[in-house]
């Protein structure tokens, strides 16, 4: 999708500061960080939300959900993680490319919920 910023950082026609990227995949830090280390995983294919996404492209982000959550906690020394997708508008999502966060958590962050670290 021509419009899609996160398309358009998959055609590295943005920048962005990638920390993985396999076949079907691709993670980058985000620009305006809840937490040191808030990093985006991101099918490269163009999916709206969860909704849309095939089976098999949910695996691969999950996969590389499951491999980076540790090695970006380890990152920035931090004991815990929030990991989230916002699927739709009404639930926060902004950008129309299905993305997880990995937003590293910290003792002394106040333990807010998801709805208030990911909205
Ligand atoms: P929200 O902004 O409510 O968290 P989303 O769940 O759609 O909504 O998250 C979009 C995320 O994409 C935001 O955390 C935002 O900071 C990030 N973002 C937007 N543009 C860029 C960009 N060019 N590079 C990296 N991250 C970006």
């Amino acid at each position: 999708m021509d419009d899609c910023i996160f398309c358009q950082i998959v055609a590295g026609d943005i920048p962005s500061r990638t920390v993985y990227e396999d076949d079907d995949v691709l993670a980058f830090l985000d620009a305006n960080p809840l937490a040191p280390g808030h990093t985006l995983v991101i099918p490269k294919d163009h999916h709206e939300s969860l909704n849309d996404l095939p089976a098999d492209l949910g695996s691969a982000v999950f996969a590389a959900m499951h491999e980076l959550t540790p090695e970006v906690e380890a990152a920035v020394d931090a004991p815990a993680s929030t990991v989230a997708f916002n699927n739709g508008e009404e639930a926060g999502q902004e950008v129309p490319h299905v993305h997880a966060h990995i937003v590293p958590r910290f003792a002394d962050d106040g333990g807010r919920p998801i709805h208030a670290l990911v909205s």
